[in-house]
This record gives structure tokens, C-alpha cells and sequence, in this order.
């Protein structure tokens, strides 16, 4: 089994890691259990430079130090159609440097590439998927975190209601979305619009560390890890599986305010108009409301071929909420480091292990997170509005998240 993050961001990007270096990512993935990732950020000329020095070509795809990487950058257009506002992010993929220097070229004379890892361009998703086409038809153009409020092609603020509204006549380009942390295949599957599309799950991380690239990937059951078999796979819905977070954990899973400390399900939202019982104005709609308003099917429909995924948090947080410490604290890292030494990398440790194997290593709390967590049988308090769902453990409540979690225990039943 191969596992692929596609989308990354490099440390030239806003509010990223000034950690994410190539030998950071291609350290850390090695940790987590990655085959390939996605490099991130090739339209930023810097990083490119980097890259273009540090990448070798070998077997069909680029190589750092025993990591697989494949040229990948996410653009965000912003223009108007159908008389309205739209701001959609892409992720592309790009088989060689030679297709990235006539797509940089391009994009020159859109705009500007070099103030952000991730530029912003006026031109349409129909002009792009075009253009991409002209260069090269092994470019791959992939609506990023597509149900997003502000960013996603179909997300609540500014997104389409149909692939062929955001795409037009190019639409039979578009052979995958990513389903974004917030949104899992399972919610997808209510749209029969994606039962031709391909849903590939990354970690749009802004730092190497294994708690963050890997959070959501995609398993490949390649004979050889080549750019050309990466892109069939995806093309042809023959990924094995996907590894997604619970919707939940996502930051715009349900919808509330941010700034005025309220959230609250779809349904609640329509009691209320979708205008916040706090300030008054309009909530951010999340990825659950924005679902349930395009779906034609009900909830727990799975289509024929569809591709099976795995709910799974990081492992750093469960050990976190397991005992009762921070994320990147010492006592976690020390915890962390005697599970990857003993099984090889997170990706075993949260798939493979066994319990009693977990015990010759870690305390039963830590072992019973780990099987609860791969049985997907977690309680997580929904994100909404840009603030993480959080993880809550019967052993570790807070008595302030006890009363939240009662707040949301009906929630979670809808
Ligand atoms: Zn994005
Ligand atoms: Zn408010």
C-alpha cells in the first residue's frame, strides 16, 4: 500500500511553518507512514527554485531522499459569473518542471505569483482547466476542500451549486474533488453529481509535523509509484481507500460565529434564519448545511463503486486527550516516539496494531484510544466557523466540555 498527501503548502506561504522545508516534509511523512507528497506551492518562484535544485527524477516521479513528491501547487481565482462573486480554490498537479515553467508562464500574465505560496488570479475555472488542457493533458486540476464556505466550488459564500455550473463544457476534465477535512466521503456520496468524480482526501497542511501532513490521504495499490499511475488511479476511481478525519473535527463542519462563541446544526440554523441568535447577522454556513441544501439522496447512501475510506484522528491527539497534556507537548512526543519505534510509522500504529501489542509500549488509556479511534467510536465536538472540532474523552472532561458536549450530544444525532 502506498499513501499519498497531495496538497501541502511551503513555508513561502501565509500563516505556514517556516519548518516546512523539503527535508522537514520528507522526514516527518516518513514518520507518518507517506509514500508521496505533494510539494506544494510550485508557482512561488523561490520555492520552485528549491525544488527545481533538490528534487531528482527518477522511475517516472520526483524523488527527495527516498520520498516520492509530485508538483503540486493550489492557485485561488476570484471573478464573477452568473452575475455573481466566486472565490474557488484548485490544487494542480504537473507531471515535469517543463510543465510547470508553461504554466508559471501563463499565470505571469494573469498576475503576480511571487507575495504567496498560494496567488490569486481573475480568471475564470473554465479559462483554467483550458489552459491547463493546452499545456498538458497530464496536468490534473482538482477543486481544493470543495464544500468550504469562502473558497470551495461549492461552497456557501461564494462556490456553485454543480460541477457543470463551475465548469462548464470543461467539466469532463474534472476527474476529482477533494473532500476537505470538514466533509467526508459518505456526506459526498448524497451528491449523484460526484458519482463520476473521483474523491481524494489531503491534509492542506501548514506544517511538516506528522499531526498535521497525513491527516487525511489517499491509499494507492500502485505495482509501480510513478506520476502516470498516481494520476490513472485517481482518474479512475481505483484508489484502495481513503484516511479522512471525522467531518466533525473539521474547522467548518457545522455552522455558528467564531467571534461570538455559537454553533449549532443545519436544521437549528433554519429555526433561526441562519442569523446568529448572538449579534444578529448572517452565520458562516458550514460543509454539513451546504450538503444537505445539494443533496438528492438521503443520508447513509452508498453508491455502487464507491471507494472505502477510514475515519481516523492523528495519533498525537489521542494521545494528547489520553493523557491529559498538549498536542506538541514533551510527554506526548516522548509517547509518540516509543509507538513509531515500535511499529514502524502512525499509519500502523492507527491501522495495524494490535491492542496487546499497543500495551507492551504504551498504558491501557493510550492502547484503548488507539482501537476506539480505527472503530471510529470518538465523540468529537463539531468545528464551525475556522475552529477545530475537538476530541473529548470520557477520562480527560473538562467540566466545561462536559456541559458543551451535552449541548451537542443532540447535534450529533441528526
Ligand atoms: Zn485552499
Ligand atoms: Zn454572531
Amino acid at each position: 500500500m502506498h499513501f499519498a498527501d497531495l496538497h501541502l503548502h511551503s513555508h513561502y506561504s501565509r500563516a505556514v511553518s517556516q519548518n516546512m522545508t523539503i527535508e522537514e516534509l520528507a522526514r516527518n511523512a516518513k514518520i507518518k507512514g507517506l509514500d508521496i507528497l505533494g510539494t506544494g506551492d510550485f508557482t512561488h518562484p523561490l520555492w520552485l527554485t528549491e525544488l527545481k535544485k533538490r528534487l531528482s527524477f527518477e522511475n517516472g516521479i520526483y524523488d527527495f531522499d527516498g520520498m516520492k513528491f509530485i508538483l503540486q501547487a493550489e492557485i485561488a481565482l476570484v471573478y464573477t459569473q452568473g452575475g455573481k462573486g466566486r472565490r474557488i480554490h484548485h490544487i494542480l498537479l504537473a507531471p515535469s518542471f517543463d510543465a510547470v515553467d508553461q504554466i508559471n508562464e501563463f499565470l505571469d500574465k494573469k498576475g503576480r505569483r511571487d507575495y504567496d505560496g498560494r496567488p490569486i488570479f481573475g480568471f475564470s475555472s473554465i479559462e483554467l482547466v483550458e489552459v491547463m488542457q493546452s499545456i498538458s493533458q497530464d496536468i490534473e486540476v482538482i477543486p481544493a476542500h470543495s464544500f468550504t464556505p469562502w473558497f470551495g466550488m461549492f461552497g456557501s459564500m461564494s462556490g456553485f451549486d454543480s460541477l457543470s455550473e463551475c465548469f462548464g463544457d470543461k467539466a469532463k476534465h474534472i476527474h476529482a474533488t477533494e473532500t476537505g477535512l470538514s466533509s467526508d466521503p459518505l456526506m459526498n456520496w448524497r451528491l449523484s453529481q460526484l458519482d463520476n468524480i473521483t474523491l481524494i482526501s489531503n491534509s492542506d497542511s501548514h506544517s511538516p509535523y506528522p499531526h498535521r501532513i497525513g491527516r487525511e490521504a489517499n491509499a494507492f495499490d500502485l505495482k509501480e509509484v510513478n506520476y502516470e499511475n498516481i494520476i490513472d488511479a485517481i482518474r479512475k476511481k481505483k484508489l484502495a481507500f481513503t484516511v479522512e478525519v471525522s467531518p466533525e473535527y473539521g474547522k467548518y463542519h457545522i455552522d455558528g460565529h467564531r467571534n461570538c462563541n455559537f454553533s449549532c446544526s443545519p436544521q437549528e440554523s433554519a429555526k433561526l434564519k441562519n442569523l446568529c441568535p448572538r449579534c444578529g447577522t448572517k452565520m458562516t454556513i458550514g460543509v454539513l448545511h451546504r450538503i444537505e441544501e445539494l443533496a438528492d439522496r438521503p443520508e447513509g447512501f452508498v453508491p455502487k463503486d464507491a471507494v472505502p475510506y477510514k475515519s481516523l484522528i492523528p495519533l498525537s491527539e489521542l494521545i494528547a486527550a489520553a493523557t491529559g497534556s498538549g498536542v506538541v507537548s514533551k510527554k506526548v512526543a516522548q509517547l509518540y516516539n516509543l509507538l513509531i519505534d515500535r511499529f514502524g510509522s502512525e499509519f500502523s500504529v492507527l491501522l495495524n496494531a494490535e491492542r496487546a501489542d499497543l500495551l507492551t509500549v504504551v498504558g491501557g488509556p493510550i492502547a484503548d484510544v488507539i482501537i476506539s479511534n480505527r472503530e471510529g467510536k470518538l465523540k468529537i465536538i463539531p468545528g464551525y466557523d475556522g475552529v477545530y472540532g475537538k476530541l473529548v474523552l470520557n477520562e480527560v472532561q473538562q467540566p466545561e466540555q462536559t456541559a458543551a458536549k451535552k449541548k451537542f450530544t443532540t447535534l450529533r444525532d441528526f
